[in-house]
């Protein structure tokens, strides 16, 4: 049987992109758009809310107004202008780009989906947003908004988050993309996504699509696929406590790992059944630390990283520091254990240790 959308597609772009233009919020990156700002917002928008991203991003450009400058700045520079939006391995990738950018493209951001694809960090979804968003060229940016309402719209029962889920939505979606309004077309999809087909409701009665939508012959919250989700682990993490005069021994956060170039305060996460004290004895060692004597708790707090709930105790410990330190090994000021070049487990506890003067 034909389907209302392979009828009537001109229809349906044109009663999307007009309800866009018509009902679009006013947000910073909508404002003067280029191809870098598009790429940035993009970006900061991964797993962050609107919300959250419209009152950093001016500052953000403003300080980084092109690849050039962002691929020239310091790992202090790119984490203070990043504090406070989180998933920070998205910043260096960002800074990854813009280098790329400047070598192999003299700083132009690539106009086409494929080039795009070639700039680490860019994947699918980003070089589909920009190259459409910024370009006009006619592809598809399916992230988990688009994924939601295309599922719904099309009738594909699949899960957009796997690799095959979004093929076989972008195969169908494509066609539909108008040639001379690529960009709105998926920047009302995206909107539509975030303002009226939302994850947990679908006000169909208000969608400018809902006439071309298959999900509206039975249940839209049908579709799409829902991936299973992992049940969160309880986890103990253990850190020490290490003054010495107005500073506090650190450890640098390692290239390649989660939060790469921050620091915490030395510790880990305990096996079962395992004691603050073996745990503590055994870091500090490893730092190079003697005489260490592991103290009473004088900090707690809890933190969620994805999939773990950590309980984090945090003992005051006197040791004697290395001769020579190196590697991971830092100092830092009592008062920058609230700084943005801490993570945020260790700003939590900050506010209990910044009052401990002993
Ligand atoms: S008609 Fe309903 S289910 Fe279909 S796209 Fe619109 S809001 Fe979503």
């Amino acid at each position: 049987m034909e389907s209302p959308l392979s009828r009537d597609a001109r229809g349906l772009s044109k009663a999307l992109v007009g309800w866009f233009h018509s009902s679009k919020r006013d947000l910073p990156w909508r404002r003067n758009r280029t191809p870098w700002r598009t790429w940035v917002s993009e970006v900061m928008l991964q797993q962050t809310t609107v919300d959250t991203v419209a009152p950093r991003f001016e500052a953000f450009v403003t300080q980084f107004p092109d690849p050039h400058s962002l691929a020239a700045a310091s790992d202090d520079a790119i984490l203070a202008a990043w504090a406070g939006l989180g998933y920070y391995r998205r910043i260096r990738s960002l800074r990854d780009g813009a280098r790329s950018c400047v070598e192999a493209f003299g700083g132009e951001v690539p106009r086409t989906q494929a080039a795009l694809m070639k700039l680490p960090g860019v994947g699918p979804y980003t070089s589909g947003a920009i190259a459409s968003l910024a370009f006009g060229e006619p592809v598809a940016a399916i992230d988990g908004n688009v994924g939601r309402v295309a599922s719904r719209l099309l009738g594909i029962r699949v899960d957009p988050s796997t690799a095959k889920g979004r093929k076989s939505i972008e195969s169908e979606l494509i066609p539909l993309i108008p040639k001379d309004a690529a960009g709105a077309f998926n920047e009302a999809l995206i909107e539509l996504g975030a303002l009226v087909c939302k994850p947990s409701f679908a006000d169909c009665g208000r969608c400018p699509i809902r006439d071309w939508c298959v999900a509206t012959d039975g249940d839209p919250m049908h579709y799409p696929l829902k991936r299973a989700r992992k049940a969160s682990v309880a986890v103990r993490c253990v850190r020490a406590f290490v003054p010495d005069g107005c500073h506090v021994w650190t450890t640098r956060i390692p290239d390649g790992q989660r939060l790469a170039g921050f620091q915490e305060l030395p510790g880990r996460w305990l096996a079962p059944g395992e004691s603050a004290d073996t745990a503590l004895q055994g870091v500090l060692g490893s730092l190079g630390f003697s005489e260490v004597s592991v103290g009473d708790t004088v900090a707690n707090c809890h933190h969620v990283i994805t999939h773990h709930r950590i309980e984090v105790s945090v003992h005051r410990v006197e040791a004697r520091p290395p001769q020579v330190s190196g590697g991971s090994l830092a100092r830092i000021e009592r008062s920058l254990l609230s700084s943005a070049s801490v993570t945020t487990e260790t700003r939590k506890v900050a506010r209990y240790l910044l009052k401990d003067r002993r």
